[in-house]
C-alpha cells in the first residue's frame, strides 16, 4: 500500500523575504498551497480527515542567535532564522496545516551546520525520519527553500532512508538559478522524481 506525505523544507520568512531571501519563494509558497489544494479535493472530508489520510510535515531552521553558520562566528551565511524571530517562523498563509508534533527543528546545536531535515526533531526531540516510519510513509513529496542546500540533502537523505522522493519542482525557490537547475539535475540521476 502506498501512504504519502508531505515534507515543507524551511518555509520561513528569512528565506522568503528577509535576510536570506531566496528566488521564487513567494510563488513557491503559493504553489504549495495549491498543491495542498489539490490533495484534498474529492476526498470530501473536513480538513482534520484529509491531514490524517496526507500528513504535512513542516521543518525549520532553527538556530541559536551565535549560531556557526553565521559569516561573524566562522560561516558563509548572514544571521538567519534564530528560534524566536520573526524570520524563523513559517510563512503564515502554511500556518493553518503546521502541527506541534510534525514541526521539526534542524541547526538548534550552535556548532553543527544541519542542511537535512531528516534528523531534525520535533517538541518530542523525535526526529522527522522516526515519524515518517510511525506513519507508515512509502512516498514521501518534497517542496520548499532553497533548492541547492536544505532541498537537496533532504531529499538525498529520504532516498537513502528508502522512500520514494517526488520533488514538486513549482514549489521550490533556490538561491541561485543555474545552481538550482544543475541540483534538480543531480537529484533527477540519483533517483528522486522531478514533478
Ligand atoms: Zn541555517
Amino acid at each position: 500500500m502506498r501512504n504519502n506525505a508531505l515534507v515543507v523544507v524551511d518555509m520561513l520568512y528569512d528565506f522568503i523575504d528577509g535576510s536570506l531571501a531566496c528566488q521564487n519563494a513567494e510563488n513557491a509558497v503559493a504553489q504549495t498551497l495549491k498543491y495542498i489544494d489539490s490533495q484534498t479535493k474529492g476526498q470530501g472530508g473536513e480538513e482534520h480527515e484529509i491531514l490524517d489520510t496526507f500528513p504535512i510535515l513542516f521543518i525549520r531552521d532553527h538556530h541559536p542567535a551565535d549560531h556557526s553558520s553565521f559569516k561573524e562566528f566562522g560561516g558563509i551565511w548572514p544571521p538567519h532564522c534564530v528560534a524566536g524571530t520573526h524570520g524563523g517562523e513559517i510563512h503564515s498563509d502554511l500556518v493553518p496545516y503546521v502541527s506541534e508534533e510534525l514541526t521539526f527543528d534542524k541547526g538548534c546545536d550552535r556548532t553543527t551546520e544541519q542542511y537535512s531535515g531528516f534528523e531534525g526533531v520535533n517538541y518530542a526531540e523525535q526526529s522527522l525520519g522516526e515519524v515518517l516510519e510511525l506513519l507508515d510513509t512509502t512516498d514521501v513529496y518534497v517542496c520548499g527553500i532553497a533548492t541547492e542546500y536544505c532541498v537537496r540533502n533532504t531529499c538525498t537523505d529520504l532516498l537513502k532512508a528508502g522512500y520514494k522522493v517526488h520533488l514538486l519542482k513549482d514549489c521550490i525557490a533556490y538561491v541561485d538559478y543555474e545552481g538550482h537547475l544543475k541540483a534538480l539535475e543531480e537529484m533527477a540521476s540519483e533517483g528522486i522524481s522531478i514533478e
